[in-house]
This record gives structure tokens, sequence and C-alpha cells, in this order.
């Protein structure tokens, strides 16, 4: 590949889950590597792409209007691209050609190639693109790689398999290929992707499974600490529970949504368990993953759902004490089972006051987790400074945040917690950097909270 017109601008805007971020940095890295330079400023780029979302409404109109708000810059810049990419393009896009005509590319999520084809073309540029093309140039210390993509479960409420496709894992020995090509870039810190992840391999003739992946991610030199979002309380195999207990690079923390305490609007969501086994089975977790941390997520007010329903979300809520719950209040999305079938006949003000009562349920837990942190020490992979201030994460996916003068990006530190809200802790850094490769075993206390990432499936 020659570079021969390096002064080419693009410009990426994304909302939406980890997957989107990780198509964007994907993305990026290849337009970076045919020669094009980043603009925050969309009416300055030569190439805009929109990642989109529409798991939500509030998202969808996001883009909506951003997508609105550029046909000035259309105007202006006839010789400009316009790409619009993820999980609003469905397979048909007749619909949007004709009310975005000002988009000259609809991709769906991952099929971002024509818009890179595109791009190098434009370079006068041969497009050779290998994974090395696509891996972020300069990636940040804490890095998503998605490693199955699709979904094929249809939960009534969900969009996302009609926009990701089937489900279709990648090869382990490409993983490890992108895992190591990320450590040689400064990466310490891997995050497996999956819309469901613990189905990871099913579809790979020789049908390896999670804990085969992150045996096979631990092993490269560099990485010193991997997760993996999201999980299906269905797919958590004892063989996977056991893996994380297990490998010392695999952090104790786990994503798994339970989504509805009651078994009767569970099987409205088609949601293939009962309660009573997804107690079980994070309990199971918590006596095989000493110090695990479990985060959630929930829906409120679904079709149909009575005030008694709820009530039995809020008791395992209680019962549970989850280190993060994700709670968002059910919106009907065209196209899903949902909408067809079921009503959504809960008022805005009761799903309002049902979040309210989650939201403080949480916070007095979180508040609890966390106080029993305080005086204890925590490992902490650096992340960045912000407001003078560096900040990282826990093994548990906690934010930390500590003082010092040296730069610290990309280690492994320890912090002795001096304060804690109910959504990060504060603390001391002690001794400075934990030597280059040695990861610390399990040194945490039980019940350690965790507030982390956004959740992959924002339901
Ligand atoms: S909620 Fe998750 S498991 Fe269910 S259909 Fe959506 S992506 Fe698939």
């Amino acid at each position: 590949m020659e570079m021969n017109e390096p002064m080419a601008s693009y410009h990426i805007w994304t909302v939406g889950c980890q997957m989107n971020k990780a198509d964007s940095d994907r993305l990026a890295s290849a337009l970076e590597q045919l020669g094009y330079t980043f603009t925050p400023r969309a009416d300055e780029a030569d190439i805009v792409a929109l990642n989109s979302c529409v798991v939500r409404q509030g998202a969808e109109d996001k883009v909506t209007a951003r997508l609105d708000s550029l046909k000035g810059w259309r105007r202006a810049r006839p010789e400009g691209t316009l790409a619009l990419m993820g999980c609003m393009v469905a397979t048909r896009t007749e619909a949007l050609q004709e009310r975005f005509p000002h988009v000259d590319y609809f991709m769906r999520p991952q099929e971002f190639m024509p818009l890179v084809e595109f791009a190098a073309e434009r370079q006068g540029m041969a497009c050779d693109v290998d994974l090395a093309l696509l891996v972020p140039r300069r990636p940040q210390v804490s890095t998503f790689v998605p490693v199955i993509h699709g979904c094929d479960e249809f939960c009534t409420f969900c969009i996302v398999p009609y926009r990701r496709g089937r489900e279709r894992s990648r090869p382990i020995p490409e993983l490890v290929r992108e895992a190591e090509l990320l450590a040689e870039r400064g990466v310490k810190e891997v995050i497996l992707l999956g819309q469901i992840v613990d189905r990871y391999g099913h579809d790979l003739p020789e049908k390896p499974d999670l804990a085969d992946m992150l045996e096979a991610v631990c092993a490269v030199e560099g990485v010193e600490r991997l997760r993996f979002l999201t999980s299906h309380p269905r797919d958590m195999s004892q063989r996977v529970i056991d893996a994380v207990a297990r490998l010392e690079k695999v952090c104790e923390w786990i994503n798994l949504p339970f989504q509805a305490g009651d078994n009767k609007v569970l099987a409205s969501m088609r949601r293939p368990y009962h309660i009573e086994e997804y107690v079980e089975l994070v309990g199971r977790i918590r006596a095989t993953v000493p110090g695990v941390a479990i985060s959630t997520d929930v829906i409120v007010g679904f079709c149909g759902e009575t005030e008694e329903q709820f009530q039995r979300t809020v008791e395992v809520l209680e019962e549970l004490r989850f280190d993060v719950v994700h709670a968002a209040p059910y919106s009907t999305r065209s196209g899903t089972i949902a909408a067809r079938n079921l009503t959504d006949d809960v008022p805005p003000q009761e799903k309002r006051r049902r979040m309210q009562v989650i939201e403080e349920l949480q916070e007095r837990i979180a508040t609890e987790l966390n106080t029993r942190l305080l005086g204890l020490r925590v490992e902490v992979l650096v992340e960045s400074r912000q407001r003078g201030r560096w900040t990282g994460r826990s093994r548990t996916n906690k934010p930390v945040f500590f003082d010092d003068d040296r730069d610290w990006t990309g280690r492994l530190v320890e912090v002795e917690v001096t304060h804690t809200s109910p959504w990060s802790l504060q603390g001391r850094l002690l001794d400075g950097a934990l030597p280059g490769s040695i990861i610390l075993s399990r040194m945490l206390p039980e019940q350690e909270s965790s507030v982390g990432h956004i959740p992959l499936i924002p339901v």
C-alpha cells in the first residue's frame, strides 16, 4: 500500500454500545493507514461516518438529528462522502435512502469495507485488508475486541438480532494474533465482546468455548488483564466460571443480565430461564470466584408488568446485591416481537417511578458495598489522567482515582482506598508501579463493588 495523498481527513461519530465503539476504532484504523487524518469537526472532513444505534428511541433520535444536521455540509461539499453504519441499517436500505438521500453509503454493523475500499481508491492506493490494518494504531490501554458477532436469541424486546445478524465467532488464532498486535501497541487490558459472549465458538468447526479462548488469549505476552461481556445466564457454563477462577489474567467481573425477577415476565420476554435458576447461578459464581463483582441489566415496565411482578425484580436486587445495575425503562422498538404481539401498557410516569425505586435501592447497596473497601488495597490499571487525577479500574471494574505527579499511563499500581462513593473509589498510591508483567493474585475482598462500562446490550 503506498500513500500519495496524506492530507485527506475523516470524522467518525459513534453512539451505542462497546461493539459500535470497537467497529468505529477499526474503521478509524483502516482510514488512518490509508493516509486519512482524524478531524474533530465533521464539517471539515472529506469522509464522515455515523455509527448508529437503535436499541433505544433516544439513540435513534440522536442519529436522525445528526444526519439532518449534515445536510448543509453535504450541499457545501458535494465531493465529501457520508456513510451511515451500525444498527440503524437493516438488510434493505430503500427507506433509508429515501429519507436520507445525502448519504452515500449505508453499511450494516461490521460491514464497513465498501467505505474502506472507496477511501483507498480515493487515495490511489491498493486495499489489501488484513487484520493489522484494522487493529488501532494507537489503541487505548484497555481495548475492545469483538469475538462473536450477531445474536440468534430474539428476546421479544430486542432489535439487535435483526440488525447484527446470526452469530459468527472469530477463530481463536485470529483473536490471539489481534491480541498480540494490540500488546505490541501498548494495550494492557483486552475486553472481549459479544452480544452473548459466553456462546463463543459453538459455530466454529472445533467448537471451542469461551474458556478455551480465554486460555489462549491469556498466553499472549504483554496482555495483563482480560474481561468479557455480555454473558447470557443460560450459556454461562461451569467450565467458563472455573476458567475465570483459574486464569489469573481474567478479572473477577461478570456482566450477567437477568432483565426481570418474575418468571411470567421472563417468559414474555423470551428469556429462557427461571429466576430461581439465575439466583442459583449467581450463588455458584460467587462460590467459585472469590471476590467476584457481578453487574446486571434490568428492564422496568415491560409489557404487562404488574406492580407485584415489578416487586419481584426489587426482591432479586435486594437478595443478590449486585455491584452495578444497568436499569432502563421499556420502550417499544419497531420490528421486534414485542412491538408486533404485546402492548406497551405501563404508563410512562409509572415506569419513571419504578426506575427511581431501583436507582435509590442500588445507590444504597453500592454505598454499602463500597464502604467496605475503605482502607483496603486494590490493583489498578491506570488508563489516563482526567482533570489532574490519575484514573483506572480495579480488577472488579471499579473506577479508581488517585493523585501523583509521575506518568502512570498503562501501569499496574496498588492503591489504598481512602474515600468511596456508590460509583467510584479514591485512594493513595502505594509503593509505585507493580513490576512489569507480574499480576497480583486475588487480593480483593469478597463483595467488592464495581461500577463499570455501560452494558453491551443497553436494555
Ligand atoms: S437482549 Fe441480548 S440475547 Fe436478547 S436478543 Fe438482544 S442481543 Fe440477543
